[in-house]
């Protein structure tokens, strides 16, 4: 029988629920049991895809070709749980569903309610994943204990257990125990009220995971054990990580959370095999070298808005032993103050996704800089459409080039749409979606890092290089060495006799591992790393 795992949050949000959860799961498979994660979002869009990232940061995109939460990219760095477009609900999903089956009869004119209606639906969304072959479903709900929005989602919690037995069910809550200064102390008031707002629904937690400062002293365990109703072990802390996340397992380990959950649920299993996670936080603590990567992008202000570009920077920067400042920069500084001030002294440029005009020329001449100065640079899917762009004006001499999605009737649309895009008018889900296979040529900088002919990567695009231009950008220098296994569509371009110059329309940020960094950033870094040991050539 599958055991579920409830994870919810309290006090405020951005506790790191999600990589909380993704953690859990993460220590679970190394006890050998089979887990399964899953994020309930309570707010009311149909599509996390067409979310603002200043919001809600990046758009996390699966194999299946599913737009999700970002929460998703923790579950996939930490554990190795298939994620599909079952693993996120939001409260606009579940209340389509409960509406196209009013629609279509379903409910035989029964009044339609949050409860049973609402609920249900929620609760088959959980069980869907629930199998023979499952241990463990870890449900992550979003938002925060006491939000309007979250009460059917809650509700839909308790009843699970109702109806699976509360054996099977454990529910965890995150919540931050704050230190204040001016009274030299930690406060439990908070967390206290958190719980509170669980227990007035019928939700008493099993297990409290306080996120803190300062350590908790034995005192304010004692305190929050008791007014909380839970057993004093079952308090765990979650200090403040000041060096990485991937070190947040080990301290949950150390407090003893993972042996609870499983004596808690009832499941025998061995201790966690952590020798490969403990070797992997050794390499992450001591770097040999250290150098700088400038991402030039549209939203360089918010942290989560490119979160596996940089998680993916600091994988390939472990594996090749080096700690990356990552600077995040505005490409409109580089429009304002040029490339130089913003850019000089950097080992590599990345220029990441991104929809839109703004900032796009600030883009394109950081493309520049990279290319003439011998800069390893790395574009994925916008970036590599400014490449593109940059290569077109500066290299092959199309005055003007650009592509359709900034301008229109430009006289070099060396990007265009996508023929099955013309017409699209819907937003949400509607652009070139998810895992498409690509086939790599030989002597390529790509076939050197994947050390394979035929890949597999998520794409989330409606533009395209337009083929048209594909004979004067190769007799100039700029090589097409992955495409389509049809040849038709452009996924990999190059520019020959540059140290690392490497463009892609897909996005391998969604598919690097912290053991297991992407090829194509080990490929990236290992060059930016070369240029900063070789550093005349600057
Ligand atoms: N805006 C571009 C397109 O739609 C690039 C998309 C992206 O970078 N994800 O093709």
């Amino acid at each position: 029988m599958t055991k579920h795992i409830f994870v919810t949050g309290g006090v405020v949000s951005s506790l790191g629920k999600g990589l909380t959860s993704a953690s859990i799961g993460m220590l679970l498979e190394k006890r050998g049991l089979s887990v399964r994660m899953q994020k309930l979002d309570p707010y009311i869009n149909v599509d996390p895809g067409t979310m603002s990232p200043y919001q809600h940061g990046e758009v996390y995109v699966l194999d299946d070709g599913s737009e999700t939460d970002l929460d998703l990219g923790h579950y996939e760095r930490f554990t190795n749980s298939p994620l599909t477009k079952d693993c996120n609900f939001t409260t606009g999903q579940i209340y389509q569903s409960v509406i196209e089956k009013e629609r279509l009869g379903e409910y035989l004119g029964q009044t339609v309610q949050v409860i049973p209606h609402i609920t249900n639906e929620i609760k088959s969304a959980i069980s869907c994943l629930a199998g023979d072959d499952v241990d463990v479903v870890i449900t992550e709900i979003g938002g925060t204990a006491g939000d309007i929005e979250s009460q059917p989602f809650l509700e839909a919690i308790r009843q699970y257990a109702l109806d699976v037995g509360k054996e099977n069910c454990l529910y965890i809550h995150l919540t931050l125990v704050p230190y204040l200064k001016a009274a030299a102390e930690l406060k439990t008031k908070p967390t206290q009220h958190s719980v509170g707002q669980l227990r007035q629904i019928g939700i008493q937690p099993d297990i409290l995971i306080c996120r803190c400062e300062r350590s908790l002293g034995e005192d304010e365990r004692r305190k929050i054990a008791l007014f909380c109703n839970v057993p004093v072990e079952a308090v765990i802390e979650e200090k403040d990580k000041d060096f990485s996340i991937y070190e947040v397992p080990m301290s949950l380990v150390d407090h003893g959370l993972d042996q609870l959950i499983v004596s808690k649920l009832g499941i025998s299993t061995g201790e966690p095999d952590l020798e490969s996670w403990r070797a992997f936080c050794h390499r992450l603590r001591n770097p040999k070298h250290e150098i700088s990567i400038a991402v030039v992008g549209k939203y360089a202000e918010h942290k989560d808005a490119y979160k596996s570009i940089y998680e993916s920077l600091d994988h390939a920067g472990i594996e090749n032993r080096a700690q990356i400042r990552i600077q995040r920069i505005h490409s409109e500084a580089v429009e304002r103050d040029g490339p130089e001030r913003v850019l000089s002294g950097v080992d590599g440029v990345l220029v990441p996704g991104g929809f839109g005009e703004r900032g796009i020329e600030g883009k394109v001449e950081a493309v520049r800089f990279a290319r003439e100065r011998n800069i390893p640079y790395f574009g994925i899917c916008l970036g590599m459409q400014c490449a593109v762009v940059e290569f077109a004006r500066t290299v092959v001499g199309l005055e003007g080039a650009n592509s359709t999605e900034f301008e229109k009737d430009n006289p070099a649309p060396v990007i265009c749409l996508l023929e099955e895009q013309e017409g699209v008018v819907h937003k949400g889900a509607t652009m070139r979606l998810g895992a498409q296979p690509a086939l790599l040529a030989p002597d390529s900088l790509a076939l050197a890092a994947y050390g394979r002919e035929e890949i597999s990567e998520r794409h989330r695009h409606r533009y395209e290089f337009n083929n048209a231009f594909r004979q004067p950008f190769a007799s100039h220098g700029m090589q097409v060495t992955g495409t389509s296994p049809d040849g038709s569509l452009v996924e990999i371009v190059e520019v020959a006799g540059h140290p690392w110059f490497v463009a892609v329309q897909f996005h391998p940020e969604f598919k690097s591992r912290p053991t297991a960094p992407h090829p194509l950033f080990i490929g990236f870094v290992g060059a930016a790393v070369r240029r900063h040991l070789g550093g005349a050539e600057k």
